[in-house]
Formats: C-alpha cells, structure tokens, sequence
C-alpha cells in the first residue's frame, strides 16, 4: 500500500469504529476514539484515530479533524505519564507502507518509553487479553480523576 488509494471501509479501525471489531477503549468523544494497541511496542502502547474522516493518511485528512485528534493525543499522553511514569514517550505516526504504516485509516501513536527498554516489534506480539484490560482499567480510572 502506498501513500495513495481509495480508503478501505473493511480496515480493522473502521469495523472498530462501526463496532463491528472490538477494542479496548480508553476515551471516545463525537469526533475521535482512542484505545489500547494489543500488539504493544510497549506497557502502554495507545492509539488515537479519527471518527469521522475517512482518511487513509495525513495528506487526507482534514486539517479540523486532525486538529481534534491531535487534542486527544495530547490529553492522553498526560495520563500515561502520569499513570504509567515511563522515562519518555514517543508520539508517532506513519503514512504509507514504506513508512511503516499497516492500517490505512489514519492513526497516532502514543508509546511510552521506559528506562533500558527497547521497543518491541512493530504490529507484532499480542498483549495478553487479561493484561490489556487491566492496564484499560487502570486507565480509566485515571482520566475518570
Ligand atoms: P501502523 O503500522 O502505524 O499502521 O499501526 C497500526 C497499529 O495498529 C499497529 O501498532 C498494530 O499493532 C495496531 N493494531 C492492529 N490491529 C489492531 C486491533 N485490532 N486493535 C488494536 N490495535 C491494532
């Protein structure tokens, strides 16, 4: 996939969207969702994707709507920072697949970087389902204080 195309209805983030995949949902207004990766790079791996465009990259989407994903990001890099204490975090994201881009609705990501960690494979291992929805968990309460 190239950073050109027609955008996929059936990408994994769509179904998400529709609720037709599940997720492990950490904050969702009109316009954005954001929830955990379970194929984390790390302990804390989020993703923030747009609701409404149906945009593949960054070159697609609305400047208002990624504005409002961009808002998000931020909130919630704040609360894995606070959350998780990691010694950085990474804010990212990829357009096409010489990029490393492997879902094509566009997407950020927040990782935390911990001390002496390095980042696990990209889109690779799965997270323990248990393990996800206990961090989810930890999570919410935290944006719920
Ligand atoms: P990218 O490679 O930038 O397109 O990132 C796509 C991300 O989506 C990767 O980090 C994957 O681990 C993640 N991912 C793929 N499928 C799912 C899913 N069903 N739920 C949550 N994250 C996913």
């Amino acid at each position: 996939m190239s950073l050109y195309g027609d955008y996929d209805p059936q990408n994994i983030f769509a179904q998400i969207i529709r609720g037709d995949a599940p997720c492990y949902k950490l904050y969702e207004d009109e316009d954005v969702l954001a929830f955990l990766d379970v194929f984390p790079q790390a302990y804390g791996h989020t993703l923030v994707i747009p609701k409404r465009a149906a945009a593949r990259n960054i070159l697609e989407i609305d400047a208002d709507s990624l504005s409002k994903v961009m808002a998000v990001v931020q909130k919630l890099t704040g609360v894995l920072v606070a959350e998780l204490e990691p010694a950085g975090v990474q804010v990212a994201q990829f357009n096409g697949a010489p990029a490393g881009q492997t879902v094509f609705h566009i997407h950020v990501h927040i990782v935390p970087r911990y001390e002496g960690e390095a980042l696990a494979m990209h889109a690779a291992g799965k997270a323990e389902p248990t393990e996800l929805a206990a961090l989810q968990a930890r999570l919410l309460q935290r944006i719920a204080n």
